[in-house]
């Protein structure tokens, strides 16, 4: 049953939420209606929350938020085949062109004409109903609540970040960042069948989190000194690090923070010849030991968004080879969407997913 109700959280200007009724969305032949229920903030939607810009993306107009997401079918084109009314969904929040060199190679991610949710000018999923195609929509099989569907998305952030990093069994994986998508980096490098996880941050809370989350051991890194170029405390805190590891570096390093010295010291920390992946983002421009990459043959990898993870990760949360609801530490409902950001932004509280649960029909 649709009603008429298309309540959104509409972000108009900087730290300015309003919610408003939007029109009902229509469907073509191969869309889908879905009752959005559930939907986890991300950084990113923080980010333009606070600046109404990242990256290139300037918001120019209103723009609803959210991208990561799970609801109910209900209602679908006539030519839809692969969901019915009253399926459980996970929404794979990027649209591509489907017919482009990159999205025919199966690294869609890469698309040129991508429209991502909540990225101008696509909306977002913070609305009763959305519209989205079928081939983005995944059924969230029994035993899989739509609270970690809406937790597919950054779960595949951290699962592609593993596959370019190559992680094999028995491997020592450093992840730099002990936020939701380090965390779950951690989890997806663990499926993999990582031996050693070591997850390094500066904030201790982020740490006690992680070490009861996939993580065997927690470095608590100290913040540079005063007047301390970001390379020398790189190379400090590294030279720190391997001696912990007993003189070793690790096979693959992740950054999961964007900063320049925890980049540096991505490369700095992966052995000879392993992965340096960059997922975090930062600064457009930053300085790099290149030294360290053409002396010590380090692949220096980059990580845009992902592909190809949603029906692996559904797989594992089915079979329980991770497990994302322990990341799931406050709930709003939609109405309070304001108050959800305000705490997203001041991070408190232990804050590490906040999701927003829509009650409407
Ligand atoms: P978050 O801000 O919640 O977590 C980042 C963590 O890094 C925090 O715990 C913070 O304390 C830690 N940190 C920050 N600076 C640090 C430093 N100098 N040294 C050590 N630790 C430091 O963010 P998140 O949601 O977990 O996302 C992590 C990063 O991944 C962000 O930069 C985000 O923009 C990026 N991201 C990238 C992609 C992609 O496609 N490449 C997708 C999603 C998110
Ligand atoms: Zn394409």
């Amino acid at each position: 049953m649709v009603d008429k109700n298309n309540i959104s959280t509409v972000l108009v200007g900087p730290e300015k939420i309003e919610m408003r009724q939007m029109p009902i969305p229509e469907i073509g032949p191969f869309d889908v209606l879905i009752n959005v229920k559930v939907t986890g903030i991300c950084g990113s939607d923080v980010h333009f929350y606070k600046h109404c810009r990242m990256m290139d993306f300037q918001v120019t107009e209103p723009i609803v938020l959210g991208h990561e997401s799970a609801g109910v079918v209900v209602a679908t084109g006539d030519q839809v085949t692969r969901v019915k009314t009253g399926d459980r969904v996970a929404i794979e929040p990027g649209v591509t062109c489907r017919t482009c060199d990159m999205c025919k190679a199966g690294m869609y991610n890469l698309c040129p004409d991508c429209q991502f949710r909540a990225t101008p000018p696509t909306d977002g999923t913070l609305s009763n109903y959305i519209s989205h195609p079928e081939d983005f929509l995944f059924k969230i099989p029994d035993g899989v609540s739509l609270e970690e569907g809406a937790l597919i998305e950054p779960l595949s952030v951290g699962m592609y970040a593993v596959e370019r990093a190559n992680v094999k069994p028995a491997d020592t994986v450093l992840v730099l960042g002990a936020g939701p998508v380090g965390l779950l980096t951690c989890a997806a490098a663990r499926a993999a069948g990582a031996s050693e996880i070591i997850v390094a941050d500066l904030v201790p809370s982020r740490l006690e989190f992680a070490k009861a989350y996939n993580s065997d051991a927690q470095l608590l890194l100290e913040r540079p000194q005063k007047g301390e170029p970001n390379i020398e405390y790189a190379r400090r805190m590294s030279t720190h690090i391997i001696k912990e590891l007993g003189g070793r570096r690790a096979d693959t390093v992740i950054d999961c923070t964007g900063a320049e010295t925890c980049v540096q010291m991505t490369v700095l920390l992966t052995k000879n010849g392993g992965s340096a992946v960059l997922v975090g983002l930062g600064a457009s421009t930053q300085t790099l030991p290149v030294a360290e990459i053409t002396g010590r043959q380090v692949d220096i990898k980059g990580v845009f968004r992902y592909c190809n993870t949603y029906p692996r990760a559904i797989s594992m949360l089915k079979k329980g080879h991770i497990d994302v609801k322990p990341l799931i530490t406050h709930k709003y409902p939609i109405a309070k969407s304001k108050e959800a950001f305000l705490h997203a932004v001041e991070g408190r509280d232990g804050a590490i997913k906040i999701q927003i649960i829509n009650d409407h029909v």
